[in-house]
């Protein structure tokens, strides 16, 4: 019984661990990912979206 709990704890922290690590992947990629032009729906300019994916000319948010 004892035992058990002690594995699920375990289990518990690798698969936070392992989430974490994941998320820091994810914005790997994110940050490496080939930036696609869109069409900004506040200035209408085609932009690609800066890191916080607001748009280059005016500054709105156009969520890549
Ligand atoms: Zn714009």
């Amino acid at each position: 019984m004892e035992f058990q709990n002690w594995q699920q704890m375990g289990n518990e922290i690798v698969k936070r661990l392992t989430d974490v690590r994941q998320q820091t992947r994810d914005e790997i990629e994110a940050a490496n990912a080939p930036k696609t032009a869109v069409t900004c729906p506040f200035c209408g300019a085609t932009t690609i979206p800066d890191a916080q994916g607001r748009c280059e000319f005016c500054g709105g948010s156009v969520n890549g």
